[in-house]
């Protein structure tokens, strides 16, 4: 099994399911005693959100790329960044470093046509809802997520950033969410995305009447495949 990387911290919340899944999954597999290969590199969230929101990514860039040199130099023979947001710099992330990055979009993608869907909900970060980074990898892939309005995705984003980043889950919160995606159904949703590695601390198939394509689980399996592979 090949040694995995994960870039982590974004936020500590999402590493934590990211380590637990990881070891599911690698048990499941398995079997025995074994566990995951891997390294966690786990980074303060709190200057690199600050930053995020001051929109300094030339200098958030800097730091990943030199947190994946790291990695690499450390044994990593396979890298994740475990958060959707920041693959808006992963090209810039991976500069200098031959072990391949595991993409979340692509791998999300993989997941969605393999179940026949092409209208999720797309429930993330303002950045990832807005922004063309990573719609632009889904839409290549005849995949039209429904994005929910100005005001919901508002709403969305900051649930995410007080409180699913601080592992802080409430009722209230998951009542938000459940009716922006019963919304979205009603628009012609197919399925939902939950486009944030922190949104499953809220969203699930019981929560929710439609698939449910969780990148934080995606990500994870495509990991574990791809080590072994
Ligand atoms: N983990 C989140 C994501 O998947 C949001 C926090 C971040 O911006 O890193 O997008």
């Amino acid at each position: 099994m090949k040694k995995i990387g994960i870039l982590g911290g974004m936020s500590a919340a999402s590493s934590q399911i990211y380590y637990q899944t990881l070891c599911e999954l690698t048990l499941t597999h398995f079997g025995g005693l074994h566990s995951p290969n891997l390294l966690l590199r786990s980074l303060d969230f709190a200057p690199l959100a600050k930053m995020m929101h001051e929109g300094r990514w030339t200098d958030i860039a800097k730091v990943l790329n030199a947190e994946a040199i790291s990695l690499e130099k450390a044994g990593a023979e396979l890298i994740i960044l475990a958060t959707n947001t920041m693959h808006k710099l992963a090209d810039d992330m991976m500069q200098g470093v031959d072990a391949p990055l595991l993409h979340i979009a692509e791998a999300t993608s993989a997941a969605i046509l393999d179940r026949n869907c092409n209208k999720p909900a797309f429930i993330a970060t303002k950045f990832t809802m807005e922004e063309d980074f990573y719609l632009k990898i889904l839409r290549d892939r005849t995949i039209n997520p429904l994005i929910p309005n100005a005001a919901q995705r508002a709403q969305i984003n900051d649930i995410i950033f007080s409180e699913l980043c601080r592992n802080e889950i409430t009722v209230k919160s998951e009542d938000i969410y459940v009716d922006i995606v019963k919304d979205l159904k009603q628009s012609g949703a197919d399925s939902v995305i939950l486009g944030c590695t922190e949104v499953c601390l809220l969203l699930n198939e019981e929560n929710t009447s439609l698939p449910v394509f969780d990148t934080t689980r995606i990500h994870c399996e495509a990991a574990l495949k791809a080590a072994i592979d």
